[in-house]
């Protein structure tokens, strides 16, 4: 098949492309490069069946020749990130969406939506199953990324309906490992990085909060299984090994041998306010239909990210563009 990944120079997107072309696909990677660095796919660069292309997906795309896939991933999905630049993550949510939507009509292309579990908000619902419809605030500093992900949700699903296309929703729950930005302030990064550089891990607030965390390979995984699934409406894809912040913050420096203190702080900005109290993903459904769980277990998979932060730390990583 020949298949656009939008936002494939990032973590996931880059990644994903990695998978798909181990399984003989055409893959065009593309990406305006606001998050996302060409590091992640340097190593694909001279594959004949690779192809990378600078644009905004806001704005219209126009690519030659047939399209069967369009995996839409392209977003600012870090809570640092979209706290800066809250009108780019609005655009690509929706303008974004848009566009990618309408280029799959013309192409008669096969749509994934890559959609997050922050379209559940804050839960009142735990764990949160597909059917809960969410708590979010839309006028809170997450309400641009969680509106733009189910504003793309509702455009995705009216495509469906009004012009009969193919398409999927992938509910993404956090996930973590190589290629995420050193810096981009989410809580793996952050915490792999104190742990390495002997720094306190920043535990916010009191460090109650919950998450569940999946390791990139079966992320990808997962999105492949729905990819070729005939299920239309939205799976949840995540981790349900839900622990507080302060446990992981304590699992860090168990896998990563650090002598690092802990601290609790209460960051000066925004990033905490509407901050989800719990996350846990109910993956019943992507069982039921997928056959899928996550296999790659929570040390292992922090092993294997350490060992990649410790290569990069090192080498001075591109800052992202302001704006
Ligand atoms: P990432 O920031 O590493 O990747 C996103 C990519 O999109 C970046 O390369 C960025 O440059 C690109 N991009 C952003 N705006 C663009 C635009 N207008 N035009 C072209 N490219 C643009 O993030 P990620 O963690 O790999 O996330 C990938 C997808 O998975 C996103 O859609 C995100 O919302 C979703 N997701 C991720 C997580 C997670 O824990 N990693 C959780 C839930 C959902
Ligand atoms: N967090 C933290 N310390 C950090 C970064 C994040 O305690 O240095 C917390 C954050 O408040 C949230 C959780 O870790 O409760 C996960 O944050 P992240 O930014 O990774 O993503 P989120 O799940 O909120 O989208």
């Amino acid at each position: 098949m020949r298949i656009l990944v939008t936002g494939g120079a990032g973590f996931i997107g880059s990644h994903l492309c990695d998978r798909l072309l181990a399984e003989g696909h055409e893959v065009i990677a593309m990406d305006n490069l606001v998050t996302g660095s060409t590091d992640n796919i340097a190593h694909l660069a001279s594959h004949r069946r690779f192809r990378f292309i600078f644009h905004d997906v806001t704005e219209y795309i126009h690519l030659d020749g047939p399209l069967d896939v369009i995996l839409h991933l392209a977003s600012l999905p870090s809570p640092v990130d979209y706290l800066e630049k809250p009108i780019k993550t609005l655009k690509v949510g929706a303008l974004g969406t848009h566009k990618t939507l309408g280029l799959a009509v013309v192409k008669r292309a096969l749509y994934l939506l890559a959609s997050t579990s922050e379209v559940y908000g804050d839960p009142k619902v735990h764990p949160q199953p597909e059917t809960y419809w969410g708590n979010v605030n839309p006028i809170g500093p997450r309400g641009v990324y969680d509106e733009s992900k189910r504003y793309a949700e509702a455009m995705t699903m009216a495509y469906h309906r009004a012009h009969g296309l193919e398409t999927r929703t992938a509910r993404i729950f956090n996930t973590y490992g190589p290629r995420m930005r050193l810096d981009d302030g989410r809580v793996v990064p952050n915490f792999v990085k104190q742990a390495l550089l002997g720094e306190p891990l920043t535990v916010y607030d009191d460090g109650s909060r919950t998450r569940s965390f999946c390791y990139v390979s079966d992320m990808v995984e997962g999105l492949y299984r729905l990819l070729l699934s005939d299920e239309v409406y939205p799976v949840n894809l995540g981790s349900p090994h839900e622990m507080t912040v302060l446990e992981f913050a304590h699992k860090m420096l168990e896998v990563s041998g650090s002598s690092s203190e802990i601290v609790f702080v209460t960051p000066a900005d925004e990033r905490t306010k509407d901050d989800p109290q719990t996350r846990r993903p109910d993956i019943s459904k992507a069982r039921r239909v997928l056959g899928w769980q996550p296999r790659v277990v929570l040390e292992e998979g922090l092993r294997l990210t350490i060992e990649w932060f410790q290569e990069h730390l090192a080498k001075p990583q591109k800052k992202p563009e302001q704006g």
